[in-house]
């Protein structure tokens, strides 16, 4: 049996020596493994320690890409060139304990094609956690599979989970909802949040908004369909409002201060308008992405070989 682990990093020069030290001491030397880091385009010094390191350890391959092109695409990077039994995916920043590794392992041979590493919210701040929660539950009401919060990336999946995530090549990979959206048995270990010690998380504010929208829009097209409902129940409504008026006009005669209505009537209208204009506007601009078909990302240097894992794939 062997296991692949693939870790994407970004600016990780700091944290790849201390996760090569964690990982040696629970690698179990009774199966196979190899180690795949993705250097995602990283400025500081990351690229030439994963060279050093594949020098001294046979076990170790690196992968730099042309440039930074996001953690999805270094995890389907990994993923394509990974050709383990299984796969484990995992930060490089020490925040997805290596202990977990062992646990994972013994239910992947039980039979499980997704061990999935579930954290608690904890460290978080209460803001982010009470937000977190609330778009799950919102999102879940969207979409047709399941998104659960405190899961992320962090999992085992067996060669025939990482073949049925191959084989969806969407440019928009939102892997949380791939994840979920491919099945197969699922099970889960929940570990308790680690903070990150060195390096700062990649994530800005606006970046965790796109990636909300990401996760409802990638996944459906229901709240096209709201657009629907919306603008329905908004004509039903006028049509009522309409009549009311004119009922009013031929007993009463014309009203003519009616600039409150009136504004209120424009603004709320073309508000709405905007917004779905906006929201079609997302979906065409990701036909348009889908349709170039460009690949996720260019390899700069790797010292393994793809050619032997793309018989894995078909
Ligand atoms: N990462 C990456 N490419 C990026 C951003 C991040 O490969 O463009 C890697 C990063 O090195 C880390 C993992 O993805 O191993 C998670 O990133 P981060 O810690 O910034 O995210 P968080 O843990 O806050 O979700
Ligand atoms: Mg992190």
């Amino acid at each position: 049996m062997q296991i692949s682990i693939i870790i994407p990093c970004y600016n990780e020069e700091n944290n790849i020596h201390k996760f090569q030290l964690e990982m040696q001491q629970v690698i179990d030397q009774s199966f196979s493994y190899e180690l795949i880091f993705v250097n995602d385009g990283s400025q500081d010094n990351t690229e030439n320690i994963l060279r050093e390191l594949a020098k001294k350890d046979d076990k170790l391959y690196y992968i730099s890409l042309s440039r930074n092109f996001g953690k999805e695409a270094a995890m389907l990077a990994g993923l394509e060139f990974a050709k383990g039994d299984a796969v484990i995916i995992m930060d490089g920043d020490l925040q997805h304990p290596p202990s977990l590794i062992p646990q994972m392992i013994g239910k992947f041979e039980e039979g499980y094609d997704q061990v999935i590493a579930k954290r608690n919210r904890k460290g978080d701040s209460l803001m982010r956690s009470g937000l977190s929660s609330l778009y799950y539950r919102l999102i879940n009401w969207f979409v047709e599979v399941e998104l659960e919060n405190g899961v992320g990336d962090f999992r085992l999946l067996s060669r025939r989970a990482v073949n049925s995530l191959l084989s969806m090549n969407e440019y928009n990979r939102f892997s949380k909802g791939l994840f979920a959206w491919i099945g197969f048995k699922e099970y889960i270990i929940d570990y308790e949040n680690v903070t990150r010690e060195d390096g700062k998380s990649s994530w800005t504010l606006p970046q965790l908004l796109n990636y909300a929208f990401d996760g409802l829009l990638s996944f459906n097209n229901k709240p096209l369909r709201a657009s629907i409902y919306i603008g329905t129940t908004l004509t039903a409504v006028s049509v009522l409002y309409v009549i009311v008026m004119l009922i009013q006009i031929i007993f009463r005669g014309v009203d003519v201060p009616g600039y409150f209505t009136l504004i209120s009537a424009i603004l709320l209208v073309g508000g709405v308008q905007l917004t779905f204009l906006g929201l079609i506007g997302e979906y065409i601009g990701r036909i348009y992405y889908e349709t170039k078909k460009r690949p996720h990302y260019l390899v700069l240097e790797t010292n393994m070989d793809r050619t032997d894992s793309e018989k894995h794939q078909k």
